[in-house]
């Protein structure tokens, strides 16, 4: 069978992988606990199903304008007015299957084959395939001081003549932790001085914890949105726990979001209409489930880091936001595929493998499970990996055996 080069170059995505396998074996009756997980458990708000079950009751179910509905634009719109204090017109708006094709959509807009773009590691595992999908080059950006926080002079030494655009996620997957104002003061102002597209990834921004506040990318704006590259990023999946529902936008300037449009209308001719319906119900209904959530996580991040401060020879930095906090678990094993694929074979613990999002030798945590699923989990972990624990685990009634430490 003959294959495109570009279709052989993409690996697939281990995070959906993982809640496959997940699902295959609790259908088979073993007791996992999925630490691997990238959403929300609680229920979509009642106004985003009310929405869509309206409008699935008039049985009339059609294509929509590429770019999506004018209502969930105006939701977009008033949106992007409270939460980035900026009004922007409909025509820099467009509503996308998820932020993932709002951002893959972007990049095809923007991308020329050989094109660079970079991003700060670790970074969300689909940054560098959608870049490859392009013909274009994903250039991650490790910090050189070894922490979790992106400087601008280490993404400006990987700056050359092929950069044509940046991304930026903050609350970042798969840390947790919250980029500052200056640093996103200084990589807006980079930008903008050099003429490099900017992606900023805002898909946590509203699950952060401890009072703290999201950084506003326009504060740094100098010219107006039309005149700018920046790109912003966000959607109902993670803030709504409306990961199924399969709605992001992008707000930019209107070039390029014509640009955009032209392409989504080829590619998908825009989201599902019941679905936008539903992110309408959501982004313009009663915001509480955005607070419970958030509390939730904060309550949840909190207990797993008390486990991990308890486990010798793991190191956790404290994550601000989202709902992963990244582990290094280098002293146990510093190949982090074989040891994810270790935890799941004896302990049945799902963990994403750190090497997936461009470290080595962490893994990925999720503390959206409950309470139980992070105290048994890492507990588990634990075991399996620390000789000073007992040598035997119960499991409901299964007892374990450890033979091989
Ligand atoms: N950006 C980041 C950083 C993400 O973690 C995710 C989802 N895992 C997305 C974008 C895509 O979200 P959506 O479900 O809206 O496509």
């Amino acid at each position: 069978m003959s294959l495109s080069i570009i279709g052989r170059s993409i690996a697939e995505s281990v995070t959906l992988k993982l809640n496959e396998t997940a699902a295959i074996l609790r259908a088979k009756g073993e007791p996992v606990i999925h630490l691997g997980i990238g959403e929300p458990k609680s229920k979509a708000p009642l106004d985003a199903i009310i929405a869509a079950a309206s409008l699935l009751n008039t049985g009339e179910i059609r294509y929509t304008p590429a770019d999506g509905i004018p209502a969930l634009k105006q939701a977009i719109i008033r949106y992007t007015g409270d939460m980035y204090g900026r009004i922007v017109s409909p025509e820099n708006v467009i509503a996308s299957g998820g932020a993932k094709q709002a951002i893959m959509v972007a990049l095809q807009a923007i991308l020329n084959p050989q094109d660079e773009v970079i991003f700060p590691a670790p970074y969300w595992v689909s940054y560098p395939e959608m870049v490859k999908l392009c013909g274009a080059i994903p250039v991650p950006v490790l910090p050189e001081d070894g922490s979790f926080y992106p400087r601008l002079q280490d993404i400006e030494r990987a700056c050359g003549s092929n950069t044509k655009a940046i991304i930026i996620n903050s609350p970042n997957n798969p840390t947790g932790v919250v980029y500052s104002e200056q640093f996103t003061g200084e990589i807006v102002e980079f930008c903008e001085k050099r003429g490099i597209y900017l992606i900023m990834d805002d898909i946590y921004h509203r699950l952060i914890f401890n009072g703290k506040k999201p950084v506003n990318c326009y504060n740094f704006l100098k010219g107006s949105i039309d005149d700018s590259k920046l790109i912003l990023i966000n959607g109902v999946s993670k803030q709504y726990a409306m990961t199924g529902f399969r709605i992001g936008w992008a707000v930019a300037n209107k070039k390029l979001i014509t640009c955009m449009t032209n392409i989504q209308s080829h590619q998908t001719s825009g989201p599902s209409v019941v679905l936008q319906a539903a992110a309408v119900g959501a982004i313009n209904g009663i915001q509480s489930g955005v607070t419970n959530l958030c509390i939730t996580l904060q309550n949840n991040t909190n207990v797993m880091m008390d486990q991990l401060n308890s486990f010798e020879g793991v190191r956790a930095t404290r994550p601000d936001g989202t709902f992963y906090c990244f582990v290094d678990f280098s002293h146990y094993n510093k190949d982090s595929s074989k040891l994810a694929y270790f935890l799941l074979d004896k302990v049945r613990v799902i963990t994403v493998p750190g090497k997936e999002f461009g470290l080595d030798g962490y893994l990925r945590l999720s503390t959206c499970g409950s309470i139980k699923d992070i105290t048994q989990g890492i507990e588990r972990i634990k075991w399996a990996l620390d000789p000073n624990s007992p040598n035997e685990l119960f499991i409901g009634d299964r007892k374990l055996v450890r033979d091989w430490l």
